[in-house]
């Protein structure tokens, strides 16, 4: 059977049904099967009556006593009655759902599935959904409910499943059998499919869940695979090592490479060196020092004559990328220029960068989006990676010499939890920093209720500006809203400059104009701002070692990840750090802050924060919906693994005969789709 047919072949479904389905994303017969319930009813052991607790229950008895009041006030119907099997009796209520008064046939027995909680005082059974019980047992005791669309309710869409059940059986494998796990054998994925969709029991629906989840993994890890493969087939420009002149450059550092920076730098350069293109995410925790590590490939780039681009995803942060690489590169006369939207006369600059004046370009989309031209750009640098998309990475990518990939770095503070680098980052190389400069002392995190602010916080702070140390304030909103109750930054400044009078404060935010953030950010970085109050647009990446509190207000409207970037502004030199989160949560401090309280450690946050959210969630920005998982779960490390062997020696097989994959035409319309998540070309 053709999956990709349009579901108009099945079936029961006519235009209109189609139409409908279409809207929602099934549009071919594949679509269809792969629509999976999305739970089950069992109907195999209903609760007694006498045994009932509160939560979803199924029962079976008989309904008596049924009477409709329709309420005038609230506009709305209650139809109640009571359901007895041989052990006690129940009452039922539905709203709104007059129809009930005559459905039933009294003395008949129905199975009543839906939850018993407590409603005004009274426990009793809501809205249930009823089933005349000798349907249920000459059909099916173990029924599965789909997800309504529209009209289509999931008794419709039921019937159009059942309709298909004996094409079933002539659904094509997917999955390549070689090396595969035991549960992956001929018309695996049929049998799955029918199981999850017309189970008996439980089982029947986790072996059906597992071999779906492992097809999913698989497509996603090989996709990977593929895209390294390919990746591997490009050119780029080799750019050749100089030990002399890189022991030079590091020589002249004014602080000495911890180990980790060593380690992820000869990687970095070795990469440089091969003509095939450099696919590589250098991971370290916030204030590792990876600007440095990007400098030295920058200079490894220009040694050879060739251009470097670094994208960063703030002015702020290109601005302060571009000073600080500046101070590096240029004692070895490398020339470093900085391009935003503030820039001024760009049509010079960008003459600069086309006729190779300008070794490294540093700036924001600008550079993407503007029609910038290089003379021979070899090198692309993104700085926390995980804010740009793919497309922009690819627009990027054009930018170089016909016939040339450049090589690709990306930097990121946001660790990727392993279980996601086996799979949707399988085809990337990986550094790690993961060792902080000497002299650098653990940022202390302490939660702090409001109501406690004057007496535990206030002293600290003035204390804190009077040793000429700097202060972050950080607030969720920029203007006052007078529908929530976040703290602004503008109200904010206000309040501290009448706490702290002596104390020069001021404000940032996402809506100043370029030139006027560059200006109070430089002006905070010189040290001739005690209190800066701003909104997260500090967030990323920002260096100002001098700072040594960052007060994070309305701690608990954040994301882990991004709480741990912010504190990250803190502890960037060898001052004792601090940083305080002000939450007022009523039922205690949030898991999150607990675990923020706890630990600095941010591999171990991002596996916390993967648990506590999700991938879709972390990763949400980079993947533009891609990543989507139907069914497997990216924690399930066991399917992973073994997803990951399969996948690895299919791709091996794959690139020693690209052939085989036309006996695979299944697989290979699933994995473009991922394939396009991390494709360099
Ligand atoms: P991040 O990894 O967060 O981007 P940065 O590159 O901004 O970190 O570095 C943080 C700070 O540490 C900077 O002030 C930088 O100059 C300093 N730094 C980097 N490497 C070292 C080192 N090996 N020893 C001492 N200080 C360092
Ligand atoms: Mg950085």
């Amino acid at each position: 059977m053709d999956l990709s047919l349009s579901i108009e072949n099945a079936k029961g479904v006519g235009p209109k049904t189609a139409e409908v389905l279409g809207k929602a994303g099934i549009k071919t017969l594949r679509d269809l099967f792969y629509t999976l319930p999305r739970a089950y009813e069992n109907y195999q052991a209903p609760t007694k009556i006498r045994d009932i607790k509160p939560g979803k229950v199924v029962i079976k008895g008989k309904i008596s006593d049924i009477n409709t009041r329709y309420t005038r006030r609230r506009n709305f119907t209650v139809t109640e009655a009571v359901v007895s099997d041989n052990t006690d009796s129940v009452r039922v209520v539905w709203f709104n759902q007059p129809y009930r008064a005559k459905q039933f046939i009294e003395g008949k027995e129905y199975y009543f599935s839906g939850e018993f909680n407590l409603s005004h005082g009274r426990y009793q059974l809501s809205s249930p959904s009823a089933t005349l019980a000798t349907e249920v047992d000459q059909d099916e005791t173990f029924r599965p409910i789909y997800v309504a669309h529209h009209n289509i309710k999931s008794l419709n869409f039921k019937r159009i499943i059942s309709n298909l059940r004996p094409e079933f059986a002539t659904i094509p494998d997917l999955l390549p059998t070689e090396n595969a796990p035991a549960f992956v054998k001929t018309h695996a994925r049929a049998e799955a499919l029918f199981n999850v969709h017309f189970p008996t029991d439980q089982t029947n629906v986790d072996d059906g869940r597992r071999y779906l989840a492992y097809e999913e993994l698989f497509e996603l890890i090989l996709a990977a695979n593929l895209n390294r493969n390919e990746n591997q087939k490009l050119k780029s420009i080799p750019l050749p090592f100089s030990a002399a002149k890189t022991k030079a450059f590091v020589e002249n550092l004014p602080f000495k490479l911890t180990n980790a920076q060593r380690r992820a730098t000869w990687e970095i350069l070795q990469d440089l060196e091969k003509p095939t293109p450099m696919n590589r995410l250098l991971q370290g925790d916030v204030g590792s020092g990876k600007t440095v590590v990007a400098a030295i490939a920058a200079a490894q780039a220009a040694q050879n004559g060739h251009q470097t681009a670094l994208l960063a995803p703030t002015a702020i942060l290109a601005t302060q990328h571009a000073e600080k690489l500046q101070s590096l590169l240029s004692p070895f006369g490398i020339s470093v220029a900085l391009l935003t939207g503030a820039t001024k006369n760009k049509p010079e600059l960008k003459k600069h960068i086309l006729n190779g004046d300008v070794d490294l370009v540093v700036g924001t989309h600008a550079i993407i989006t503007d029609d910038t031209e290089f003379k021979s750009l070899a090198l692309c640098i993104i700085d926390e990676q995980h804010r740009f998309g793919v497309n922009q990475r690819q627009k990027l990518v054009l930018k170089s010499p016909k016939g040339a990939a450049p090589h690709l770095l990306s930097m990121t503070a946001t660790p990727i939890p392993r279980s996601l680098q086996l799979t949707i980052f399988g085809d990337l190389d990986v550094s790690i920093l993961n060792e902080l400069p000497k002299g650098r002392q653990p940022i202390e995190t302490q939660i702090i209720s409001e109501v406690n602010l004057t007496l535990d916080l206030y002293p600290i702070i003035s204390a804190t500006y009077h040793q000429k140390h700097q202060v972050y304030w950080i607030c969720k909103a920029i203007d006052d809203n007078p529908s929530t109750e976040t703290a602004s930054v503008k109200k904010q400044t206000l309040k501290l400059k009448q706490i702290f009078s002596d104390a020069k404060i001021e404000f940032l935010h996402g809506r100043m104009k370029p030139a006027e953030k560059d200006e109070v950010m430089s002006r905070f970085a010189a040290g001739e701002i005690d209190v800066l109050v701003s909104t997260t647009v500090v967030e990323v990446g920002v260096d100002v070692p001098n700072a040594s509190i960052i007060v994070i207000q309305d701690a608990e409207q954040y994301g882990l990840a991004q709480l741990h970037q912010l504190r990250g502004r803190v502890g960037r030199g060898p001052i004792k750090s601090y940083c305080y989160l002000l939450s007022d949560n009523e039922n205690g401090p949030s898991r999150r802050l607990k675990e923020l309280e706890k630990s600095n450690d941010g591999f171990y946050l991002a596996e916390i924060d993967l648990k506590l959210r999700g991938p879709g969630e972390i990763y949400g920005q980079l993947q533009h919906g891609a990543l989507d998982l139907r069914i497997a779960s990216l924690t399930d490390t066991y399917l992973i693994a073994l997803a990951q062997k399969q996948a690895k020696s299919f791709a091996r097989s794959i690139s020693q005969n690209p052939e085989i994959m036309l006996k695979y035409p299944e697989l290979a319309s699933g994995i473009q789709k991922y394939q396009q998540l991390t494709t360099l070309n």
